[in-house]
């Protein structure tokens, strides 16, 4: 009787310390105002993710879009964020934020199994000729080499918005 308590408390312990990240407070008053379906979207993924992430853009105003398209950082003035359908995710390591490529395509990959999950269409801003990241065959990092591919063979330069995803038509 003993021994079996113990072997239960130690099932409990090693299933505890299994990583999982939570979204902080200032990141779920950020998913004000976007598409409930991708905010449902962006909590799955937090708690599949390989690598913490906070979200640092959601529902965004015409005078921040103008400031980023005028800057060069957006390329539209119809973006996805002025609607509420779209989000931007920064990667975390610890506490600070960091921009290396290769932790985004493990934040898509969250992005994706949480989107196939239910059936949603997402759209991610390293891979844009793939229209449903979460019906796409393979890793979201194969995904972002096929965009980088395509724009290559057609002799256009890729352009790389690794925090950014958005809700497709469906
Ligand atoms: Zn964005």
């Amino acid at each position: 009787m003993g021994i079996k308590k113990t072997m239960v408390v130690k099932y409990k312990v090693i299933k505890r310390s299994k990583q999982m990240f939570r979204l902080s407070k200032r990141s779920i008053k950020r998913l004000e105002g976007v598409d409930p379906q991708l905010v449902a979207c962006v909590h799955r993924a937090i708690q599949v993710t390989k690598i913490d992430f906070g979200v640092t853009e959601g529902l965004r105003s015409v005078r921040r879009q103008k400031q980023l398209f005028d800057s060069g950082a957006s390329k539209t003035m119809s973006s996805k964020h002025l609607e509420g359908r779209a989000v931007d995710l920064v990667a975390y390591i610890g506490a600070r934020v960091s921009w290396e490529l290769n932790l985004y395509d493990d934040i898509a990959d969250g992005m994706k199994l949480a989107a196939s999950e239910t059936g949603l269409s997402i759209r991610w801003g390293a891979a844009w000729n793939v229209l449903d990241l979460g019906d796409y065959i393979g890793t979201s990092e194969e995904a972002m080499n096929y965009y980088i591919d395509t724009r290559r063979k057609q002799g256009r330069r890729p352009f790389i918005d690794a925090p950014h995803f958005e809700l497709m038509e469906s």
